[in-house]
């Protein structure tokens, strides 16, 4: 089902008024955001997938999500199968220049040509990659390990030219798997010193689980971040808030589909679901709300572990836009 900005209500409305917009700051930086074109996929693949998303839907959608404020982002392409890479890859970047202050990371997968990565580093002004999963050698997208869908020639590659990479973590127990900490050890600390990380989902951590397991080991390692993007549940983001740098966590929304929508990523104890309240008969007769988005879910989720952290005002312009600002070098306040 496709998501549309008149699917916004007047219960949404009101957690933004009432909750949300005195905790959003007035800049900005949505370091987790994906744009898709529906022309880029072959005509046999699952074209339904996703909506389409130029710039100007993320910033029609900013603007709906969190009016008068300065927004620019970190995009990424889409992974989806059956994706022409090439095209979209110049497609988004296209879009992406319309705004002197957003970045992207370029989609690879195990296939891309290293030369042609590196010329579009070099030439066309990306900033890191995305890699993912789905694109596995081993073709388990669930059980993967990093090398598995970014392979060691495009880490060398992104070691030697200082990339960013946005990870979004496979396997079951994802960021407090014992071989993706050890991965994550031997590259952040030996093997790729250069590569500056980005954990996507709280280190793809859904539920309290990961996170609390492995947040000692990750705080240890250099050039770590994360994105909190799509985590609704709160507890995930309180062992963050509290036990990692604040300095090294952005925001992200991981908009459009993945969390425009009305419903969260529900934690039921160490597993979790994507709840998208219009694929389910569901009746609420105990109360006069309504769900709301997922995004706001998650924002909600972050004001009570900022809270909980006992994070400061400043703490919470880094998270919204500072530290984006500082380490993507973005100019705020340009008009
Ligand atoms: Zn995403």
């Amino acid at each position: 089902m496709s998501i549309s900005l008149d699917d916004y209500q007047s219960h949404d409305q009101q957690i933004w008024d009432e909750e949300l917009q005195d905790f959003v700051p007035d800049r900005v930086f949505d370091a987790h955001i994906h744009l898709f074109h529906h022309a880029h996929l072959a005509v046999s693949s699952d074209s339904h997938a996703w909506s389409d998303a130029d710039l100007s839907t993320l910033q029609q959608w900013a603007h709906r999500l969190y009016p008068g404020r300065e927004t620019h982002f970190l995009v990424l392409g889409t992974p989806t199968i059956g994706l022409d890479v090439t095209a979209h890859n110049r497609w988004c970047l296209e879009k992406v220049r319309q705004d002197p202050q957003s970045r992207m990371n370029r989609l690879v997968t195990p296939q891309c040509q290293l030369a042609d990565i590196e010329r579009d580093i070099r030439e066309q002004g990306f900033i890191g990659l995305k890699p993912y999963r789905i694109y596995s050698v081993t073709g388990d997208i669930a059980q993967c390990r990093i090398h598995d869908f970014l392979p060691h020639t495009q880490l060398e590659l992104a070691n030697q030219l200082g990339l960013w990479v946005t990870m979004h973590l496979s396997r079951f127990h994802g960021c407090a798997d014992e071989f993706n900490l050890n991965d994550l050890e031997e590259f952040t600390q030996r093997r790729y010193p250069n590569i500056k990380w980005i954990l996507a989902h709280c280190a793809r951590s859904f539920t309290y689980w990961p996170i609390r397991h492995a947040i000692d080991r990750l705080r240890d390692m250099p050039n770590i971040w994360y994105d909190v993007s799509a985590v609704t549940d709160v507890r995930p983001m309180i062992t963050l808030f509290s036990g990692e740098n604040p300095q090294r966590i952005l925001y992200g929304s991981d908009g459009v589909d993945a969390t425009y929508f009305h419903g969260q990523y529900a934690a039921m104890g160490r597993a979790w679901q994507y709840v998208d309240i219009d694929r389910f008969n569901l009746k609420f007769p105990h109360c006069d709300g309504r769900p709301i988005l997922a995004v706001y879910e998650q924002l909600l989720s972050m004001k009570h572990a900022a809270e909980i952290a006992e994070w400061s005002k400043d703490n919470i312009q880094d998270l919204f836009w500072r530290n984006a600002a500082r380490e993507f070098n973005i100019t705020f306040g340009q008009g």
